[in-house]
């Protein structure tokens, strides 16, 4: 079967319009192992071997299994009759977008023609407003496409039109979410990830699975593992009241390090505003006083119940919950403090000296 795929195209002018549709093309085609024809403004995927993807490929505002023949209005009908053939609907109406406008008559015109002849054929009602079935036109130029049911996408901007960044994957439910909601802007995302466990025990653990879950919406992202048994010594000296906040600022300078190396364009983290200690807006403040590059937090105003709902929608979700044992078992404070200062947190940065350093050193790449 072939689709008709639409995209959002309100804000795209001239060349970026081109690069948009190529790139989306190309994400498409790589994705559903089908072959994207570019027509104006709309796209049509033939022959995919996999169409699920499509509802989570950013860039896609909606798309629908069609039927194509010519602009022949005896062909049209026989065609629509040949693809309603079969249903029973309490209603039904016909809508037809006339794109090409020199064609003789209105869209209402044959609209009225063509719902005559179903209603003749098979006798249902005509309902303009929600009906059971509807059965859509666009009229092109030179051929005709129907199809009954369309699929809302997940809209914004195919990966790759955006940029690359590096998203700070704990494994936990959100910030797999936030690295969605950047690729659903058009970034690339790679991942950094701090682990507590042995390499051999984080390669079985869900880590893995979350990245290629992910990577199912983008091309192939990679993680930078960076162990911590460094910053675990060292945490010992460490005020225990603050020390998620020391080890968020050890996690940001690591991150920095990398993004400033590999020419990435900003960090993303799943912080979400006043869900645990450390997201307050005073510890997020704390933790990221002196970095030199952007961090993006895309969850920042959302409710966990829609980070939840996202997950879900995005497969992660049942991968997020299984097990695994990563820096909270670690770093742990019966009673931490919410609103730490800055100058606080730099004194305690003292006491861990040269660690990034040290742990970047023992960076590995999955
Ligand atoms: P998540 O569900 O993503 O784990 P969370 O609600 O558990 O988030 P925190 O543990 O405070 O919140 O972490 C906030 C963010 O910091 C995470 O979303 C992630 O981006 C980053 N982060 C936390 N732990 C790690 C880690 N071990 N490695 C990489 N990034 C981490
Ligand atoms: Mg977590």
């Amino acid at each position: 079967m072939n689709y008709l795929v639409h995209y959002g195209e309100l804000s795209l002018k001239g060349k970026n319009r081109v690069d948009f549709e190529k790139r989306l093309k190309k994400n498409i085609e790589e994705k559903t192992g089908g072959r994207v024809e570019r027509l104006r403004g709309r796209f049509i995927l033939k022959n995919p071997k996999n169409t699920e993807i499509l509802r989570n490929l950013p860039g896609i505002e909606w798309f629908a299994g069609m039927e194509e023949c010519r602009t022949d209005e005896e062909e049209v009908i026989e065609k629509i009759i040949e693809m309603v053939n079969g249903e029973r609907p309490e209603s039904f109406r016909i809508r037809v977008k006339r794109v090409n406008k020199e064609y003789p008559k209105k869209s209402n015109e044959l609209e009225e023609k063509f719902g005559g002849e179903v209603v003749k054929k098979f006798g249902w009602n005509v309902k303009l407003k929600k009906p059971e079935l509807s059965i859509n036109l666009e009229w092109l130029k030179d051929r005709v496409f129907i199809f009954l049911e369309k699929q809302r996408g997940i809209g914004g901007l195919p990966v790759g039109s955006s940029g690359k960044v590096l998203c700070m994957l704990s494994g936990g439910i959100d910030s797999p979410v936030a690295a969605f909601l950047m690729m659903r802007k058009g970034c690339e995302v790679d991942f950094v990830h701090f682990h507590a466990v042995e390499k051999k025990e984080l390669l079985k653990s869900k880590i893995p699975k979350l990245l290629e879950r992910l990577n199912a919406y983008q091309h192939r992202g990679r993680i930078y593992c960076i162990p911590y048994l460094k910053f675990y010594e060292k945490s010992m000296e460490l005020n225990p009241r603050t020390e998620l906040v020391v080890f968020r600022k050890f996690m940001y300078l690591s991150a920095e390090k990398i993004v400033k190396k590999e020419g990435y364009l900003g960090i993303v983290n799943g912080d979400s505003l006043g869900q645990v200690a450390s997201q307050t807006l005073e510890n997020i403040m704390a933790a990221e006083s002196g970095l030199e590059i952007p961090v993006y937090r895309p969850l920042t105003g959302m409710t966990k119940n829609e980070i939840i709902e996202w997950a879900r929608r995005i497969d992660t979700y049942n991968i997020s919950i299984e097990e695994y044992k990563d820096c909270c078992s670690l770093v742990s404070a019966k009673n931490p403090k919410t609103k730490v200062k800055k100058r606080i947190i730099e004194k305690e940065m003292e006491k861990i000296k040269g660690v990034v350093e040290e742990s970047l050193e023992k960076m590995w790449i999955l």
